[in-house]
């Protein structure tokens, strides 16, 4: 595997917004971003020890193998070679393979909460550091991942205006920043779903469907994916609904050759 690596700090930010950060810092000096317990002085850690608490660390659940080759499902127990769960039997997604790195419980769960529903922007800064280790799958290491290219699952405009910021477009940003593997922000909304979770699986695919088309920019060409390589960007897969749709219209409508989810947490 191969990507740019981290965008130079004066080049990033300009891109992040200097004084958002600053303030974030200025609130938040040296504190757990999970459980505000104190951290050491800054500098003294790295990676994920910058933003976590050595007991929130080893709170992480990670997704370990044997997971799903498609959705990314954990097994429980000992299988040998690739399998498929039964949430993907007899189904076939839009995009190649997802991956998540972490279970969507412990400090995992408690980070997306506060960043989504508390409106914490300043907690994508550790989000993207977790998202970063999906990186490392087997699958993804022989890509040259800098020639690829960063999606976020758009969120409609109402619920844009409702919590301030795409909770996707924001964990794109901070990992394209730590990576500078490219975003484009190629999807939108087309029109507001009901909530997912209080739906069954045959009616969460009709709700989603043709919610999602590709962005016609005021000016110039619709993005032009033909050939290009997607990693789609999400906080939480659950059932893979939304981002199989997503995956559709970035093949179909784009030409994108491949997409492969990424999401910070398993649901
Ligand atoms: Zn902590
Ligand atoms: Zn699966």
């Amino acid at each position: 595997m191969s990507y740019p690596g981290p965008v130079p700090p004066s080049q990033a930010r300009e891109r992040v917004g200097p004084w958002m950060d600053l303030f974030s810092k200025l609130i938040y000096p040296l504190a757990c971003r999970s459980c505000d317990q104190a951290l050491l002085p800054e500098g003294a850690g790295d990676g994920l020890h910058r933003w976590l608490c050595g007991r929130c660390l080893n709170d992480l659940v990670r997704v370990e193998s044997p997971y799903c080759e498609n959705c990314g499902e954990p097994f429980e127990g000992a299988i040998s070679g690739a399998f498929t769960c039964g949430n993907c039997s007899g189904r076939r997604f839009a995009f190649d393979f997802a991956i998540s790195r972490f279970r969507s419980e412990g400090p995992v769960r408690e980070l997306i909460h506060d960043f989504k529903y508390g409106h914490d922007l300043s907690l994508r800064s550790v989000l993207g550091q977790l998202i970063q280790e999906v990186l490392d799958d087997p699958r993804l290491q022989s890509e040259q991942l800098g020639e690829w290219v960063l999606v976020p699952v758009p969120l409609h405009r109402s619920r844009l205006r409702q919590r301030g910021f795409n909770q996707s477009a924001e964990i794109c940003r901070a990992l394209s920043r730590e990576t500078g593997i490219p975003t484009l922000d190629a999807l939108s909304r087309s029109r507001q779903t009901d909530a997912q979770a209080s739906l069954h699986r045959a009616d969460r695919l009709e709700n989603l469907r043709n919610a999602f088309v590709l962005r016609r920019p005021w000016f110039g060409a619709a993005p032009n994916l033909r050939e290009r390589k997607v990693l789609l960007v999400d906080d939480v897969l659950t059932t893979g609904a939304t981002t199989h749709e997503c995956a559709k219209v970035l093949k179909r409508d784009g030409g994108a050759e491949k997409v492969v989810v990424i999401t910070v947490a398993r649901g």
